[in-house]
């Protein structure tokens, strides 16, 4: 998963990509998607950083008024929050999953037009 914002001019502002919090070592926390006891600590999932909010904390500017922000698949609801706190649109290279649902985004739209003004736009 990857994440790239741009201002309008289409300059790049922030990149990031799914990964452990910083200074934490790949070495010492789970990249399981599942586990075999069930335990949910013992998946990466309340571990890794998205892709989105690592582009929104390494941005380069501190404004991000009418920036967009290119995703590789469907944000999830944390990110899909700090996308609209961050006053960006969403354009993602996977039109197909904006079809699907059931993410967090999709739901904020109607109340967060600025967030996703672009929904089901491919990239071109
Ligand atoms: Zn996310």
């Amino acid at each position: 998963m990857g994440a790239c914002i741009v201002n309008p001019d289409r300059i790049i502002l922030g990149i990031g990509y799914n990964g452990f919090p910083r200074g934490c070592s790949d070495d010492a926390l789970p990249w399981a998607k599942l586990a075999t006891d069930g335990d949910p600590l013992k998946t990466k999932y309340p571990y890794v950083c998205h892709a989105e909010m690592n582009a929104i904390l390494n941005k380069n500017n501190s404004n991000l008024h009418g920036a967009s922000i290119y995703v590789s698949m469907y944000p999830c609801n944390e990110c899909a929050k700090l996308i609209i706190q961050a006053s960006q649109r969403v354009l993602t290279s996977t039109p197909g999953r904006l079809q699907g649902g059931g993410t967090g985004l999709a739901g904020m739209c109607p109340h967060a037009r600025t967030a996703c003004p672009t929904r089901g736009a491919p990239i071109s």
